[in-house]
């Protein structure tokens, strides 16, 4: 039993193995640099000891032979070199080790039969010369068959067996002396082969655990670990390397950008376990439409879609808005139904984008297009975005430059009760008269203006021109101020506007401070924290364009508002249109429940106004009353204490 196994393991070390393929591989790649370089060895010596025996041993020996062994090494080297820049398959590895192995037995027998067959012709010295030759020869063959240690053995053992065996047998003390000196080098040498074949053989073991890791950190680092979809790294990533393939191609690369509407109230209704889930199930979603490897997680409630080779633009935008259809279908929760919807920004390069970034800005752009105007749909950058694009930056170049103090003002439109039409105060809205531009609306300059980060270097000159005009107005009027977010969301923006309301001598009990919904998303707790400190200077807070924002009721309920302000999309009409009637209707009742203020905007017909009194709302601000007024006709207007309609747009 322990002789088989014995045999088996003799058997298996003098074979090639099969079963690590990483390793056959980097023994063929070994061998296709060090065989050509052992054939050289061997065929230079062979001819030297050929030469020296030239006149000794006849031709065949000398010529014959040595020949017939030039042309099958020739051919082995031929072999060798044509593949050394080969990357080989294992397999292919596996039978050009296995054939090698076989072949150093018959090279090796064959060189050693043909050097022996050469001894009786020659004197000592050649006999020396044959003994030398052998004995060095075969130590660089065994060198030059390291990495493959049964060949390497194989050889050994034929060439330096029949050597020592040969020697010996001589009797001559020279000789013998020799084949035990021979002996002990290659014991020596075998030795030390064996143990470089072990660290080679580990060496490419390890080699190939540390390729599997980096492999394995590589895919961990490009992946978003909750919903398993590629994340933002693999996203830009991939993007560059589409973008590079699109434009060696000469094809179109579509991106789209896309994003939950309506995620952040589940996430504060339901709480965050519930909002990642709804993520995982979106992302689900969106890789069950798209091949996996073109939808990325770019982080929150943002996903990303490479499209190569997209359709024309009109079936590309029915394509985006059919995934965005599946997205809206209610997600089965254990915590109930939750609705939500996904709004897609497209661009495609090279239409209107060129470089990596603009594709990306652009369909960020087209998304916030699509947020505001497609809700739940898709939006392509066009033309004409790209035309507003260079607008917007003409007029922030130009805003850049005013002289703020001179060229911003106010105007003041009325807030009316309409039970006695008795003037309840004004809301202060900008104007900027630019000397390149005209006048321009604020509805156009200070979203630019928030965008470029300069919203409070307008705020100051305007809060201030506002409250100096409200000083001079009856006690009993109120003054309505806008402000933006980022007057809200540093601690900067927030001092400087206490400031200047303290330093006015306007009352901060008659101020109403107006914020969108959207403020609030921003920075939320951050915001929150302002609003709280401008309430206790005692300042009113009002919550504008409400109903636009997707506000959750419990944010509402954390706020510390003092009134909403419903935003004239539902007023618009409202006595014709069932759905903005029932709104402002919820909206009214609503504010009642929470005890707050409720100012309706934009009315504009006496229909609209008929309906709203019908639904109990009082306060109201519109055209129907007045425009916003330039300062000297505020006290007039507020003196005559009565409607005075007037449909003129300003
Ligand atoms: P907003 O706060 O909702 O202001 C009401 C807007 O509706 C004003 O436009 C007003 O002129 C307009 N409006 C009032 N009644 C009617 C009506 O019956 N029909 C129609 N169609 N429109 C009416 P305006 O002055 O162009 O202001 C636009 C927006 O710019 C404001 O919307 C506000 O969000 C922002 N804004 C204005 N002034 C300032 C400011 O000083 N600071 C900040 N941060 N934003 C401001
Ligand atoms: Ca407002
Ligand atoms: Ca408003």
């Amino acid at each position: 039993m322990n002789m088989q196994i014995a045999r088996r393991r003799f058997r298996d070390f003098m074979s090639v193995q099969r079963d690590n393929p990483e390793l056959l591989k980097a023994q063929y790649r070994a061998f296709t640099r060090q065989m050509p370089m052992m054939y050289f060895i061997l065929l230079t010596s062979s001819w030297a000891l050929a030469m020296t025996h030239m006149k000794l041993a006849p031709p065949w020996l000398t010529v014959g032979v040595p020949t017939l062994l030039t042309f099958g090494c020739l051919l082995r080297v031929f072999f060798w070199y044509r593949t050394r820049n080969f990357d080989p398959t294992p397999e292919l590895a596996y039978f050009a080790l296995l054939r090698t192995n076989r072949l150093a037995g018959g090279i090796a027998v064959a060189f050693t039969l043909w050097s022996f067959a050469l001894v009786p012709y020659g004197d000592a010295y050649t006999r020396s010369h044959v003994a030398f030759y052998m004995a060095i020869t075969v130590i660089s063959c065994i060198f030059c068959l390291m990495y493959l240690r049964s060949a390497a053995f194989i050889v050994t053992l034929i060439v330096n067996g029949a050597f020592i065996a040969f020697f010996i047998s001589t009797a001559q003390p020279t000789f013998v002396a020799i084949a035990v000196n021979v002996f002990l080098v290659c014991t020596g040498m075998m030795s030390i082969l064996l143990t470089n074949y072990r660290n080679f053989e580990s060496m490419v073991v390890s080699k190939q655990r540390s390729d599997a890791l980096s492999a394995e950190n590589f895919r961990l680092a490009n992946l978003d670990s909750l919903t398993g979809l590629a994340n933002r790294r693999a996203f830009f990533a991939q993007l560059e390397a589409e973008l590079e393939k699109a434009r060696a191609n000469g094809q179109r690369l579509a991106l789209g950008v896309m994003d939950i509407d309506g995620f952040k109230p589940v996430n504060d209704l339901y709480g965050h376990s519930v909002g990642d889930r709804l993520l995982v199930e979106v992302a689900n979603r969106l890789s069950g439409l798209l091949k996996a490897s073109t939808a990325f997680r770019l982080g929150g409630d943002e996903f990303a879609i490479i499209a190569p080779v997209p359709p024309e633009d009109d079936e590309l935008v029915s394509n985006a808005n059919a995934i965005s259809a599946q997205l809206k279908e209610a997600y089965q929760m254990p915590e109930g139904m939750i609705h939500v919807s996904a709004s897609m920004g497209i661009a495609v390069f090279p239409d209107l984008a060129l470089s990596r970034e603009q594709l990306f800005d652009r369909a960020d752009y087209a998304l916030y297009h699509a947020k505001n105007k497609r809700r739940g749909g898709a939006v392509l950058f066009n033309a004409d975005h790209a035309k507003q694009i260079n607008c917007d930056a003409k007029v922030e170049s130009l805003l850049k430059q005013a002289d703020l103090e001179k060229e911003l003002s106010v105007v003041f439109q009325p807030i009316v009760d309409i039970r006695d039409h008795a003037t309840i105060g004004f809301e202060a809205l900008a104007r900027w008269d630019s000397p390149a531009l005209g006048r321009v609306s604020p509805a156009r300059f200070i979203p630019i203006a928030e965008r470029a980060g300069m919203v409070g270097t307008l705020t100051r000159p305007l809060l201030r021109k506002a409250l100096n005009a409200a000083f001079e107005w009856d006690p009993s009027l109120r003054l309505a101020f806008n402000l933006s977010a980022h007057d809200l969301n540093s601690s900067e923006g927030l001092l400087g506007v206490i400031d200047i309301i303290l330093s006015s001598g306007f009352d901060p009990r008659r101020l109403d401070l107006e914020i969108t919904e959207t403020a609030f998303t921003h920075d939320f707790e951050q915001v929150t924290q302002s609003v709280e400190t401008l309430r206790r200077l005692g300042c009113g807070i009002s919550l504008d364009d409400f109903g636009t924002g997707y506000s959750s009721l419990t944010r509402l309920h954390a706020l510390p508002l003092t009134k909403f302000k419903i935003d004239r999309s539902f007023v618009t009409n409202l006595h014709q249109r069932p759905a903005s009637y029932k709104i402002v209707k919820s909206l009214l009742t609503l504010s009642a429940d929470m005890g707050l203020d409720c100012v309706i905007e934009g009315v504009e017909t006496e229909d609209e106004l008929t309906a709203i009194g019908a639904l109990g709302g009082t306060s109201v601000q519109g055209y129907l009353f007045s425009p916003p007024l330039p300062a000297d006709q505020v006290v007039e207007f507020a003196a005559r204490n009565g409607r005075r309609p007037c449909k003129i747009a300003v």
